[in-house]
C-alpha cells in the first residue's frame, strides 16, 4: 500500500486541518486525540510520509527514528505520564484496526487503562 498524502494526519502536518499543538520539532508533532479515550490521550506522529510503525521501522533513517522515540518520551514526561504510567498504542492495518494511514502512537493515561485488549 502507497502512502496517501491526502489523510487527515498529512494535512495536519502541513496546517491544512487545525490541531492544538502539544510538542512539535523536526522529527515529530503532537496532538490531542480528537475523540479522547481516557483524561490524557495524545497523537504523536513521525514529521515522514510513513504508513505504519511497520514501515517507520523499515524505511526510516536513524535519525528519524531516535527523534520520534525521544519525541514520545518528552510528550510523555510533559503531560504528566510518567509518574503513573501510561498505554502506547500503535494500530496497524486492519486487523489492527487503524483508521488513519499515517503512523501514529496513542499515549493513553489519567487513569488506569484497563486490560490490555478488549472484545
Ligand atoms: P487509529 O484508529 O488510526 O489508530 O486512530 C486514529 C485516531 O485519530 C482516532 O483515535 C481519532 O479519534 C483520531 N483523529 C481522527 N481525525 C482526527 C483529527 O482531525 N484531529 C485529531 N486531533 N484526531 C483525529
Amino acid at each position: 500500500m502507497a502512502y496517501d498524502d491526502q489523510n487527515i494526519f498529512a494535512k495536519i502536518l502541513r496546517g491544512e486541518i487545525p490541531c492544538t499543538k502539544l510538542y512539535e520539532d523536526e522529527y515529530a508533532l503532537a496532538f490531542p486525540d480528537i475523540n479522547p479515550h481516557a483524561p490524557v490521550h495524545i497523537l504523536v506522529i513521525p514529521k515522514g510520509p510513513y504508513l505504519s510503525i511497520e514501515d517507520f521501522g523499515l524505511r526510516a533513517s536513524p535519525e528519524e527514528i531516535t527523534g520520534f522515540y525521544r519525541a514520545v518520551s518528552k510528550v510523555a514526561a510533559e503531560n504528566g505520564l510518567s509518574t503513573d504510567g501510561f498505554r502506547a498504542i500503535a494500530n496497524t492495518g486492519a486487523n489492527g484496526g487503524q483508521e488513519v494511514p499515517h503512523f501514529h502512537v496513542h499515549l493513553l493515561g489519567g487513569k488506569p487503562i484497563g486490560p490490555m485488549v478488549s472484545g
